[in-house]
C-alpha cells in the first residue's frame, strides 16, 4: 500500500508518533487517530484470525518432539550488528548478512535480518508483547528472520504463511543492586543517546554479538505457534518462537529506553508502552517434558518390565 502523504502531513501536525515507510500505513500506539484500534481500517490483516501477540497458557502447550534445538550461525560475531535506529515506534538494530538460524523445527534456514524491542515504562510498568500465564515481562526483544530461499526479499516472505520467523526473548529486571549489567546491554544502551529522535540512525562499532545480548537463556526451551507481525500490516506470515527463560538486565538499563528515546523529536513524548495488546489465542506447542525425567521414568519402567518379561529387549 502506498503511503498516504497528505494524511501523514495532516496527522503529523497533531501526532508526533506516527510511522510511515514504503508499503506501510500510518500507524501509532497511542494517539486516538492511529492507535491499534484503527490499524485494521488501512491494514485489514490486523483483524485476522492468527494475530500476535498472544497470552501463552503454559499448561495447555502441546508436546511436539519436532521442536529440536536451533543452530545459530554467526550469533557470536561481534561485527554483525551494524546500525541502530529510532524508527518512531521502536529501537531497531540491523543485522549483517551471514547471520542465520536453522533447526528448531523450522522447514529451512532463515536469515536474521534485524532485531527490535518492545517496552513499557521502566521496569515497574512492564511492556512485553507476549505474556505467559498472564505475566507481562519488562521488555521483549524480537529477532526477525526471513526464509533464506527468499534472499532477504521480505515482500515475498510476507506472502508465505511461514515466510518469516520471529524469536521472542523476554527481558526481566535483574535482582539485586547491579547496574550497567550485563555488559552487552550496557554497550547496546550506550547508543540510545545518539538516536533520541525518530529517524535517527547511527553505525554500531564492532564489539557486541547477538550471543552477548541473549545471555542466560536456555535456547532449547521455547514455545512455538503460528502468528503474525505485531505491527501493521500484521501479515500472518510468522512462525513464532518465544523462549521460556528471560534475559536478566539491570533496572537502570531497562529504564533508559523509556527515558531517552522520543516518539518524534526532543519536544515530543518519551517512547513508552510500545507493544500491541493480546490477540485471540492460538495452539501453542513446546518440547516434551525434560528428557532427563522421562528417561528416569523410562528406566524404572524398563526394570519392572524386564522383571516381568524376563527380558531386556525393550527400547524406551
Ligand atoms: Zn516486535
Amino acid at each position: 500500500m502506498k503511503c498516504p502523504v497528505v494524511a501523514v502531513l495532516a496527522v503529523s501536525t497533531l501526532v508526533p508518533n506516527v510511522h510511515c515507510a514504503a508499503n506501510q500505513i500510518v500507524w501509532c500506539y497511542h494517539h486516538s487517530s492511529c492507535n491499534e484500534s484503527t490499524w485494521a481500517g488501512a491494514a485489514p490483516m490486523c483483524r485476522g484470525t492468527r494475530q500476535s501477540p498472544i497470552n501463552i497458557v503454559s499448561h495447555l502447550a502441546r508436546s511436539d518432539s519436532s521442536l529440536t534445538p536451533f543452530t545459530f550461525r554467526n550469533y557470536n560475531s561481534t561485527s554483525a550488528l551494524t546500525t541502530i535506529s529510532n524508527t518512531g515506534n521502536t529501537v531497531q538494530v540491523t543485522i549483517d548478512s551471514g547471520v542465520q538460524i536453522s533447526g528448531g523445527g523450522l522447514s529451512e534456514p532463515y536469515d536474521s535480518l534485524q532485531f527490535h524491542l518492545h517496552w513499557g515504562d521502566g521496569s515497574s510498568v512492564p511492556g512485553s508483547e507476549h505474556t505467559v500465564d498472564d505475566k507481562r515481562y519488562a521488555m521483549e526483544l524480537h529477532i526477525v528472520n526471513s526464509k533464506s530461499s527468499y534472499n532477504g526479499n521480505t515482500t515475498l516472505a510476507i506472502k508465505d504463511s511461514e515466510g518469516l520467523t520471529a524469536l521472542g526473548f523476554f527481558i526481566e529486571e535483574m535482582q539485586g543492586n547491579a547496574t550497567d549489567e550485563p555488559k552487552g546491554w550496557w554497550t547496546l544502551t550506550s547508543y540510545l543517546s545518539n538516536i533520541t529522535n525518530s529517524g535517527d540512525s547511527v553505525s554500531m562499532a564492532p564489539g557486541i554479538s547477538l550471543d552477548d545480548l541473549l545471555v542466560g537463556v536456555d535456547r532449547t526451551k521455547y514455545y512455538r505457534y503460528l502468528g503474525s507481525l505485531t505491527t501493521p500490516n500484521c501479515n500472518e506470515a510468522v512462525v513464532w518462537t518465544v523462549f521460556k527463560d528471560p534475559i536478566k538486565v539491570s533496572r537502570d538499563l531497562i529504564g533508559l529506553f523509556s527515558t531517552t528515546i522520543h516518539f518524534s523529536n526532543s519536544s515530543s513524548q518519551f517512547m513508552t508502552n510500545v507493544y500491541r495488546s493480546i490477540q485471540i489465542s492460538q495452539e501453542v506447542t513446546t518440547q516434551p517434558s525434560s528428557s532427563r525425567s522421562l528417561s528416569a521414568t523410562c528406566s524404572l519402567g524398563l526394570v519392572v518390565l524386564s522383571l516381568i518379561l524376563g527380558t531386556l529387549e525393550v527400547t524406551c
